[in-house]
């Protein structure tokens, strides 16, 4: 990059900034403060008592590297490798799924449903980096969490992120989840919990471009979006104990239907939660029959 020769923790922020806006990233300052943070340890606080301090060069020239990346698109989570999610730190990179703000819905709406509940049996499917699964777990001591993935390379970040967080509670099961409900024959849950690929296949490509990053496998639910609340409904609906829960993340406008495949396997008291944009985010259900 050069140029880091005596630059102010405050001249590399604006030169990010500056370099960030024009390569059109949205929001520049939030990601030229982020990678401030993340590099020299400078919040904005630090920013503002001590911004005319010189910047430490070799650290400077890591800084503007990941701007670089940062200008192709590469989401800002994968450039430093670790996302905050319920409070917790996870572990992302190419080839998993980062947690998302919206996904935090969907928790609040187990642990409604888990804080009466003594040692709850729960599982994740489609668990990605265990975003919920290893958050369920940490708030939840006494839960039996179950998280189920079948990409590799999410595999391997969920185990780091169970040892990251000390969730000792939560067991991975590599598995797919259209075919692998019978391989829990003698098991059922209190909470059956999911946020499987939703976006229909054709308007992938037609996203922003940090999801172009992000590995499709995780994105992808087919031509209407909504393959696999079809299959897990029917597949793992007998998997959730009578008076149990099963929820999910859902896409816009996906709530009316997937709402309709958990009515038709006889789950009632099927609500949804309001996501910040006012979306209807979560479709939820408990189980009346056995
Ligand atoms: N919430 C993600 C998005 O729209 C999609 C994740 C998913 O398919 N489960 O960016």
């Amino acid at each position: 990059m050069g140029g880091c020769k005596n630059m102010t923790l405050e001249s590399v922020y604006k030169k990010g900034r500056e370099l960030l806006s024009e390569a059109g990233i949205p929001d520049s300052d939030f990601d030229s403060l982020y990678l401030l943070e993340h590099f020299f340890g400078a919040d904005r606080t630090a920013l503002i008592l001590h911004g005319e301090r010189e910047a430490d060069e070799g650290i400077c020239e890591r800084f503007f590297s990941a701007v670089e990346e940062r200008k192709t698109g590469k989401p800002l989570q994968y450039i430093v490798g670790k996302w905050n999610f319920m409070g917790y730190d996870f572990l992302v990179g190419e080839g998993v799924l980062i947690p998302r703000d919206d996904t935090e819905i969907v928790v609040e709406t187990a642990i409604g449903y888990l804080k009466n509940i003594k040692n709850p049996k729960v599982i994740d499917l489609c668990s990605g980096s265990g975003a919920i699964a290893v958050s369920i777990a940490k708030m939840f001591p006494d839960s039996e969490v179950t998280a189920l993935e079948y990409s590799d390379t999410a595999v391997g970040y969920l185990e780091k992120n169970i040892k990251l967080n000390g969730a000792e509670n939560v067991r991975v099961f590599r598995g797919d989840v259209t075919r692998c409900s019978e391989s829990f024959e003698d098991e059922s849950f209190d909470l059956v919990i999911s946020n499987p690929p939703y976006i229909q296949s054709d308007e992938i490509d037609t996203l922003q471009v940090e999801l172009q990053f992000e590995p499709r496998m995780a994105l992808d639910g087919g031509d209407d979006g909504l393959y696999f609340y079809r299959i897990i409904t029917e597949k793992w609906a007998a998997k959730v104990k009578k008076g149990g829960m099963l929820a999910y993340e859902v896409g816009e406008e996906q709530f009316e239907p997937v709402a309709g495949m958990v009515e038709a396997q006889g789950f009632c008291d099927v609500k949804y939660s309001l996501d910040l944009q006012g979306f209807k985010r979560t479709v939820s259900g408990v189980r009346t029959e056995e």
